[in-house]
Parts: structure tokens; sequence; C-alpha cells
């Protein structure tokens, strides 16, 4: 299995809306090709997402999976899922602020407010549609990449730009804190 090289904050690509799947498209050889070396992916790069655009593809696909890494110790384990056309229906009234990170920003963390809950509408892989309720970190993790197939990036949601920091600092600064609660 090979690691697809990952397209970087300043490619056009990362800022383009992706375009729709078509459902026959999921029963092909190459969709099932690319859900597995996405996924293989993300894994190896230590994410918990992925978009098509972040592997410069621009079919509105990506994959999620919460596991246990370095900086994300204390994670609920949860998926692999891959996600198909998804779209936003239903967000909470309050937000939270938590840190993020992209595979597309290597080395660089970011204090982001993301809603607390999100309904979420996608297809799965076998074409069949989702309503999921999603909260907490899943929740954020959903709203990140979405927030990919439209051309956003999570620095865009950077409230405060003083809270941008190096991975370097935010072991030192922000993990260390975490890890002796
Ligand atoms: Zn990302």
């Amino acid at each position: 299995m090979k690691v697809l090289p990952r397209t970087e904050f300043g490619n056009p690509i990362l800022r383009a809306k992706a375009k729709k799947v078509p459902l026959k498209f999921l029963k092909t050889k190459k969709f099932q090709e690319l859900k597995k070396q996405m996924i293989y992916t993300m894994r190896r790069a230590h994410g918990v997402g992925l978009a098509a655009s972040q592997i410069n593809s621009s079919l509105a696909i990506a994959v999620m999976e919460m596991r246990r890494t370095p900086t994300r110790p204390d994670i609920e384990p949860k998926g692999p899922i891959i996600i198909i056309n998804p779209r936003i229906v239903k967000y909470s009234s309050k937000k939270v602020s938590g840190w993020e990170g992209c595979l597309s920003f290597r080395g660089v963390r970011g204090l982001v407010p993301r809603f607390e809950s999100v309904t979420v509408e996608y297809y799965n892989e076998d074409g069949k549609k989702v309503v999921e309720k999603a909260t907490g970190f899943w929740a954020r993790v959903f709203q990140h990449e979405i927030d990919h197939l439209n051309g956003t990036v999570y620095i865009d949601h950077v409230d405060d730009t003083k809270t941008i920091i190096t991975l370097g600092e935010f072991k030192k600064r922000i993990l260390s804190k975490k890890k002796k609660k």
C-alpha cells in the first residue's frame, strides 16, 4: 500500500469546492482503491481525518477515524468511516474552542471554535444515505473535513491568530499540561 502524496497549504485545490460524487462511482474498483489508500495515508500521518482535496482529488469524499496518537492520547476510538457528498444539516447553538491541526499544514496547531454538535447527512461506501448526529471531538472532525470539501481550512476559523503555534510549542505548552491533569 502506498502513502498518497499530500497537497499543502497554498495549493489551489485546497481552496476549491469539491465535486459531487456520482453514486455509481462507489461500485468501481477505483473507489475501493481510493478508500483504502486514503485511510492508509491518514493513519500513517497520525491524522483523524483526510479530505480528497488533500491528496489532490476534487471529489467530495473524506475519511475520518479517531485513534489514539502521540498528540491525542486520550481520544475515544471511532471509525474509520468514509463520507461521500456530506453536508451539515443542523448546528448546535453553542460553540466550543479546541486545538486543531491539519495534514496540509504540517507542524502547526491553532485554537478553533466549532459547533459543539452537528447533524450530518452523507452517503456511506454502500451508497446509503446516513444521518448522523455527532458531538464533541467527532463533531469537530466532521466540521473540519466538510470545510475542506468547500475550500475552507481551519485557520480561516481561528479567532485569535496569536493561538497559532508550532507543533513543538504545542507539545511543550499545551500537551504536557494536559498529561499532568
Ligand atoms: Zn485538514
